[in-house]
């Protein structure tokens, strides 16, 4: 499939780095066709093509030469909107560096999540202004690892029993599955989630905007779903995400 003519999406921008003393390399998350890795010419020039366009995590417009087996070619960008925390308090400039590296490291190369693009723009909209980060990012990422086929089941156990909100289950976490009380093992690495928590990451994740809105989530069931979401994204990364230590979340 040799396409040489010029391809336009939405993006944003997820990671860059210098290629030489006048280009970079700009990895973006597009809309229409997934993660894309491209070379911007002329983007380290100050009066360069692509204006501010391409700061980490702006979201802009953009038209490229897509290759394939090498780095597409960025031809144009154009600015959509800056991500610009308010108060330019750190904790939110962390939380967007955060949803960058999730984006960076778990999706694939042309693989295309038009949902997933669109939440992430709200999200970065979100976390910029909203008071309490705590509730747009743990939405984020349960969007994320359902787009990418991570999300464990959360309704049942392994052997199938339905999940009672009174037990106490563990998560193990290398399988992505929960154990009931007569499933779990001693020597498996695993956490404890209670069965309420775990109806509450059900209604947050039934995509029924007015009720998950209207959810208020305690500090002891943040904390379980933070165990829960740190340690599957962990393991779908492979290595603790970088951008977690530096985040207040809890
Ligand atoms: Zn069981």
């Amino acid at each position: 499939m040799a396409s040489s003519h010029a391809e336009k999406s939405d993006a944003i921008v997820i990671r860059q780095a210098d290629f030489s003393e006048t280009s970079k390399v700009v990895t973006l998350f597009t809309r229409e066709f997934g993660k894309l890795s491209t070379l911007a010419k002329g983007a380290k020039r100050l009066k360069g093509p692509f204006e501010g366009a391409l700061d980490l995590l702006a979201h802009c417009r953009v038209v490229f030469l897509p290759k394939h087996e090498a780095l597409s070619l960025l031809t144009e960008a154009q600015l959509v909107t800056r991500f610009r925390p308010a108060d330019h308090n750190l904790n939110r400039v962390y939380a967007g560096y955060y949803i960058a590296e999730l984006l960076d490291g778990l999706m694939s190369e042309r693989d295309e999540h038009v949902p997933l693009f669109d939440r992430s723009i709200h999200t970065l909209d979100l976390i910029s202004h909203q008071p309490d980060l705590r509730k747009p990012l743990v939405l984020y990422e349960l969007a994320l690892l359902e787009q990418i086929g991570l999300l464990p089941i959360l309704d049942q156990c392994q052997c199938g029993t339905p999940i009672q909100p009174q037990t106490t289950y563990t998560f193990w976490v290398s399988q992505g599955v929960l154990l009931c009380p007569q499933c779990r093992q001693p020597d498996i690495p695993s956490r404890d989630i209670s069965g309420g928590t775990l109806a509450l990451l059900r209604m947050l994740t039934s995509g029924q905007d007015k009720l998950i809105d209207n959810l208020k989530i305690t500090d002891h069931q943040y904390k379980e779903i933070r165990s829960f979401l740190n340690s599957s994204i962990s393991a779908a990364l492979d290595r603790k995400p970088r951008m977690l230590s530096m985040l207040n979340v809890f």
